[in-house]
């Protein structure tokens, strides 16, 4: 689990949030490694946002120590201004300032920024240089607010949902922007309830829930290794499915998903396989739609909380 680490880009110990009566974040312990893309998945109001926002400097945290680039966030914030990127899910900009000069004014605060015209082109906001912040539309204050966090060549950015609300031509530009974040050595914290792109574009996963940490760990030590370890079939609602697990080996789990739906999970071989259509054929269901694949982070997801992830 969760390890204290000196040089990370990003430590939370111990982080409490309240909002009046309800706590947000209940003792949350987090690192993000320099030069990693550390993914913060969790569905909605799982305080994704909240952690993001006291790393950032925007909130006080009621409890627990919070280092970034091993400063303070609120305490050293001028040092850290110019080194950390922010993208805000919204705000922060004024509505009648155009997209253009929003982002020259940012580059030209800092001392390496990035091109600004071809970042303008890879994120698709070429036409809409004059049009003011008001009038562009969900996706494109979305797409600027992305180039606004990372035109200054941050060491660190932090991307709150950066693909929320996006087709899906943006937000594969969104990702390819991120990986080049990552190869230039700038390390990235992104918040998201999407597991494919925690799956995707991540080096590190931490699953919040209620606040707290479910479990962390790389997309491949969260999904086993790329073992082949999940079955699904469908066939009649309510098959008994201690009698199944009977015929199986002691360390296979079955679930039923929804109403007809079944996941038997552990690990997926030949013989497990024959024994689950035998054990079908005896009990007279015609398994439908059997596949079998990796488990993904929404398996991972639901075994530790029993909920799916995109509640
Ligand atoms: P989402 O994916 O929906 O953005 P999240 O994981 O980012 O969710 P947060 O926005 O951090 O979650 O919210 C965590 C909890 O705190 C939620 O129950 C939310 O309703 C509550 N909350 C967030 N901001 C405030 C606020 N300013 N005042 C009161 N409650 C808040």
């Amino acid at each position: 689990m969760h390890q204290p680490s000196t040089d990370a880009a990003v430590q939370v110990t111990g982080l409490v949030k309240r909002y009046g009566e309800k706590t947000a974040v209940a003792g949350l312990d987090l690192t993000a490694a320099r030069g990693e893309v550390t993914a913060v998945l969790g569905p909605n109001g799982a305080g994704k946002t909240t952690t993001v926002e006291v790393c950032e400097g925007y909130r006080r945290p009621d409890a627990g120590t919070v280092r970034v680039l091993g400063r303070d966030p609120r305490a050293d914030a001028a040092e850290l201004r110019p080194r950390v990127g922010v993208m805000l899910q919204s705000g922060g900009v004024y509505p009648t300032a155009r997209a253009g000069e929003m982002l020259r004014h940012i580059a030209r605060l800092h001392a390496r920024p990035l091109d600004v015209v071809a970042l303008v082109e890879r994120l698709g906001l070429g036409s809409c240089g004059r049009t003011p912040y008001r009038r562009l539309s969900g996706g494109q204050q979305q797409r600027l607010a992305l180039a606004m966090a990372v035109v200054g060549r941050p060491e660190l950015v932090f991307l709150d949902e950066p693909t929320a609300g996006l087709d899906p031509q943006a937000r594969h530009a969104t990702w390819e922007l991120i990986r080049e974040l990552r190869a230039d050595g700038v390390s990235v914290v992104l918040t998201t309830h999407h597991m494919d792109e925690a799956e995707q574009l991540s080096d590190r996963v931490v699953i919040i829930d209620g606040g707290r940490p479910v479990v962390d760990g790389t997309p491949e030590e969260l999904c086993r290794g790329g073992a082949e370890n999940t079955m699904r079939f469908t066939g009649r609602p309510g098959l008994d499915l201690g009698s199944l697990l009977k015929a199986l080996p002691p360390e296979t789990a079955a679930l039923e998903l929804s109403p007809g739906s079944y996941r038997i999970s552990g690990e997926i071989n030949p013989e497990l396989l024959a024994t689950v259509t035998t054990w079908c054929a005896q009990n007279g269901v015609l398994p439908d739609q059997m596949t079998v694949e990796r488990r993904t982070l929404e398996d991972v997801f639901l075994e530790l909380t029993g909920r799916e992830l995109r509640s």
